[in-house]
């Protein structure tokens, strides 16, 4: 694997990235300082540099997206037992309309997930959940529901979710917008 920089004069300068394992051109934008185009094999760096080009204002505008995220503050939170109990209570209600029933939920203040299922079906809810705008912490909620069934992020998994939320995938990107810590 080799790195190089495209710079894309007043946007970034874009590391590239062979990668043996990709199929395709592919952009992804970490950060400010972290543009990265992984390069499949047999792909020039010619067709590279175009395709980084021809994305240049979709990555300005994914780096300004980034610079407009809303920390979600849990102290924010007034009442915490209202809070809990308006998950719990949201959760309860897409479980029975989807039909994925959970084994058990909790509420945890974790400042790196949302959200998680675990083996046996314990869904743990992150209490800033509350501070989303309601249809992106339903989309975390079904999210889950769905890991009930199908653990992996497979095309399976996708799937299901957007048999249930078609917009899934749209919620997904928006919730980039809020971060945890
Ligand atoms: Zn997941």
């Amino acid at each position: 694997m080799s790195t190089e920089r495209i710079d894309l004069k007043g946007v970034a300068a874009v590391r590239l990235q062979r990668s043996r394992r990709a199929r395709r051109l592919r952009i992804c934008v970490l950060g400010p300082d972290t543009v990265r185009v992984v390069v499949p094999p047999r792909e020039s760096l010619a067709r590279a540099k175009a395709f980084v080009e021809s994305k240049k204002e979709w990555i300005a505008r994914q780096l300004v997206l980034l610079q407009e995220t809303t920390l979600l503050d849990p102290d924010t939170i007034l009442n915490t037992k209202k809070a809990e109990s308006e998950l719990l209570i949201r959760l309860e209600t897409l479980s029975r309309r989807f039909g994925l029933p959970f084994s058990k939920a909790v509420i945890r203040s974790q400042k790196t997930r949302w959200a998680s299922c675990s083996g046996k079906n314990t869904i743990s809810l992150n209490i800033r959940l509350y501070l989303l705008p309601p249809p992106l912490a339903d989309y975390v909620m079904l999210h889950e529901l769905v890991h009930t069934r199908i653990k992996a992020h497979g095309p399976a998994f996708w799937n299901t979710l957007e048999g249930f939320m078609e917009d899934a995938k749209h919620r997904d990107r928006e919730l980039r917008r809020f971060r945890l810590t």
